[in-house]
């Protein structure tokens, strides 16, 4: 199959469940899960924290944004914007959607029912491709790079919000590209069968659809 644009999200969906990214190629709806329709919620109240538009914030996120106050100002450079630029050495545009710049720093907003990895971060394709993108886009590194992870199920202990650094260097493009290419190439040659292993079987008509 040739695609004209792609996004990291488009990507790993491809990574995760071929079948899912068929389907989802064909327009077939996908039912959403509760962690999907609260990560949409939360990107939306801080997105408005910044914006500064004061809508009724459901009373489940403003504890969050109670807290992400006292981390980040309201100021900001980029708040939900979406970049696009060519994907590699492709013709296939590559859309994403930045959650935050602020300060010169990248930073990404996760919702997670667990604490995230420091080694996890450090190798997240999806950061990567931000990362890389900003570097097309203006053609010098970024300050850093920040994880928010706002946990759904935290200890008594845990703060609501983790915020974790990492950064990115040649050797994580170069990975990074290499991996791409394999998901081209997959896409291409029209690979496309299910992985009954895979993460949110939440595709109806997919035999290994699961009911949350
Ligand atoms: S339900 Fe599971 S196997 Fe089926 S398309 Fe979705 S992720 Fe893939």
């Amino acid at each position: 199959m040739k695609i004209l644009k792609t996004s990291p999200s488009d990507l790993e969906t491809y990574a995760n469940c071929p079948y899912c990214w068929l389907l989802k190629a064909k327009g077939k709806r996908q039912a959403p899960t509760a962690a999907m329709l609260f990560g949409s919620r939360l990107h939306k109240a801080v997105e408005n924290y910044h914006k500064e538009v004061y809508p009724e914030t459901p009373e489940e996120m403003q504890k969050y944004i109670d807290e992400y106050e006292n981390l980040y100002t309201q100021d900001y450079q980029v708040v939900e914007d979406f970049w696009s630029l060519p994907l590699l050495d492709t013709d296939i545009t590559f859309n994403m959607k930045v959650d935050l710049v602020k300060d010169d720093f990248l930073i990404e907003h996760k919702t997670s029912a667990r604490p995230y990895s420091q080694s996890f971060v450090d190798v997240h394709r999806q950061i990567t491709a931000y990362s890389w993108a900003w570097r097309m886009l203006y053609t010098e590194p970024e300050q850093g790079i920040k994880v928010n992870v706002f946990l759904t199920n935290p200890k008594p202990e845990d703060d609501l919000i983790q915020v974790l650094e990492t950064e990115r260097t040649q050797d994580h493009y170069d990975e990074w590209s290499e991996w791409v290419k394999g998901v081209l190439s997959g896409i291409e040659n029209d690979e496309f069968e299910p992985n009954e292993h895979g993460k949110y079987h939440n595709f109806p008509e997919c035999p290994f659809y699961k009911d949350e």
